[in-house]
């Protein structure tokens, strides 16, 4: 075997960059094949982090008010912006191209500057949070009751799905932040150097109380014995590992809470009305592709099933089959690039035996996804793979529904009407996204209805709403990003509910002063 001669990648831990032993895991750039580092946390000693986290970052955190910790937040943004360059090289490394990239760091740092300008403006400069006024509860008005929010004695450890390395850990870290709960940041092994390159940013800044952000790069061992009821922990990544975490004692015996984001599929509709010609037509057509292309379809909320009218399959298949065509494939910076490689050759693997069998339901009619032509790499040692699109004219077939492959890949589906559009929706079993394409305000308004509750986000793309639209597949930070069902069941982001969502609720009940006097530092500015 290749003498490998990259070191093992320091984690964050008390304060500290410290180094697991053994050989860990072999991290190979996804460009070229050449070996970027090793991940290990052999040998860390993760009780100590969750010690430090719960003496030091706990006590420090709830020491500040709301206002106090969303500069902080704010600073620790400001420190990520003015260093980005060098996590886009990085996350280069990765395959991800300049859009991409963006896609990622930019999408995070301004994460973390809405949770702080949130913080700012919807909690008051204390730490407690009153949700209601006071509820008499007798007739003499000497007893009442209301809710109060307050900070959990805990951490949150956040386990992080390979594709938003830098976005995925501050759409967790922001709400955690604000609400006063230190944070232990677990990436995914093949781009854990991203994240802890922006760990390592935020902690060379100085701005975030001590023991506020850890991270243990590698598997986590032992910690979850570690966690109980106050603590909260935080899954992206795929369904299967979603279950384990989720029925560890942890969980199911010391309660602590428990979020996951798994895979999903997404769908999109094209409406009847958008037939060749009208602009929803290419709408829908350029934001499939989009969502193929983008990180190379490694996105939790990429489109994968795209559901068109029967008697527009046909254009609708030329048109995107078109668009892939003008794709160009290669080395993120290399010219003409427009997508980069998957994360590793081993996700390429897996994208390979995904669309194997969704073409068992179907058939291929673009792209193919032995072969591909790379610009400025070789596409044997790099993860590079050609877009590709399947049609699958019978919905009936559950490979569609229930096969997600990783990667530049979707399937076009036909229905025949709206009885049969709302079935085979609901096949997915759950997604975080889904779009209509269409300017009938009556085909919308059935579609959301119709689908909303198997979906955590739905959006309306017409030719009024195109120019600000934010696409199908980016989370928000105002809004929810989640799912139900196979999506993981969990809720994300949706502005300040992700800050309450690590608060805990207390009914507390007394005298109308006493109940004021509580909630007394959480009068709005
Ligand atoms: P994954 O294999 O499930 O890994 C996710 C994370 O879990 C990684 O950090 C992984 O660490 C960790 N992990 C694995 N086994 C663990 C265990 N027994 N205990 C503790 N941690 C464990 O998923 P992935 O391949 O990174 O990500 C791809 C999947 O994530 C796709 O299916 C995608 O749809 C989904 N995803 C969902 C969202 C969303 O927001 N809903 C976003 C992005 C991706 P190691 O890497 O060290 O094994």
């Amino acid at each position: 075997m290749e003498r490998v001669a990259t070191s093992v990648l320091e984690s964050y831990l008390g304060g500290r960059w410290v180094a697991g032993t053994g050989p860990g895991a072999e991290v190979r750039d996804a460009v070229t094949g050449e070996p970027v580092t090793r991940v290990s946390s052999a040998g860390l000693d993760l009780g100590a982090a969750v010690d430090h986290a719960r003496r030091v970052g706990g006590p420090a955190l709830r020491e500040l008010t709301f206002h106090q910790r969303a500069a902080a937040l704010k600073a620790a943004a400001q420190a990520l912006d003015a260093r980005k360059a060098e996590l886009y090289e990085l996350s280069a490394r990765a395959g991800a191209t300049r859009r991409d990239a963006q896609v990622d760091v930019d999408g995070g740092i301004g994460t973390a500057f809405a949770y702080a300008s949130l913080a700012r403006r919807g909690l008051p400069d204390g730490t407690v949070v009153a949700e209601d006024e006071p509820v008499p509860l007798g007739r003499g008005g000497t007893f009442a009751g209301r809710h109060l929010l307050t900070t959990p004695r805990g951490l949150a450890l956040q386990v992080n799905a390979f594709n938003f390395p830098v976005w995925g850990m501050l759409e967790k870290l922001a709400p955690a932040l604000v609400a006063g709960v230190p944070t232990i940041v677990k990436p995914a092994t093949p781009t854990a150097y991203v994240a802890a390159h922006a760990v390592r940013v935020v902690a060379e800044a100085g701005v975030l109380p001590p023991g506020a952000l850890q991270l243990v790069a590698g598997g986590v061992g032992g910690l979850l014995d570690l966690l109980g009821g106050r603590d909260h922990i935080g899954f992206t990544g795929s369904a299967a590992t979603a279950a384990r975490l989720r029925s560890d004692p942890a969980v199911t015996v010391r309660s602590a809470r428990f979020n996951a984001e798994a895979d999903s599929l997404n769908c999109s509709v094209l409406g009847p009305d958008a037939v060749p010609g009208e602009p929803e037509f290419d709408l829908f057509v350029e934001q499939l592709v989009t969502e193929m292309t983008v990180k190379a379809g490694q996105k939790c909320t990429a489109i994968r099933r795209a559901l068109v009218p029967a008697a527009v399959l046909d254009d609708v298949q030329a048109a995107v089959a078109a668009a892939l065509d003008r794709v160009v494939v290669g080395a993120p910076g290399a010219d003409g690039v427009t997508m980069g490689a998957l994360v590793g050759l081993e996700q390429r693997a897996d994208v390979r035996t995904a669309v194997a069998r969704l073409a068992a339901a179907g058939r291929i009619v673009a792209g193919n996804p032995d072969k591909v032509d790379v610009t400025g790499a070789d596409d044997e040692r790099g993860a590079f793979l050609s877009p590709v699109l399947l049609r699958v004219d019978d919905v009936d077939r559950p490979e569609p529904h229930e096969v997600e492959a990783f990667g530049p890949v979707s399937s076009l589906l036909p229905y025949r009407d709206r009885a049969e559009l709302l079935d085979v929706v609901a096949r997915g079993d759950g997604s975080l996204a889904g779009s209509v394409v269409s300017a009938d305000p009556e085909f919308v308004r059935h579609f959301v209805l119709g689908a909303a509750a198997d979906h955590g986000r739905v959006l309306v793309l017409d030719r009024d709403s195109a120019a600000e639209s934010t696409g199908h597949g980016n989370a928000v930070a105002h809004l929810v990003h989640g799912g139900p069902g196979r999506a993981g069941g969990g809720e994300e982001l949706g502005g300040l509910r992700a800050v309450h969502a690590h608060l805990r609720r207390t009914a507390v009940q007394g005298g109308p002063g006493v109940l004021a006097d509580v909630a007394g530092q959480a009068t709005l500015d």
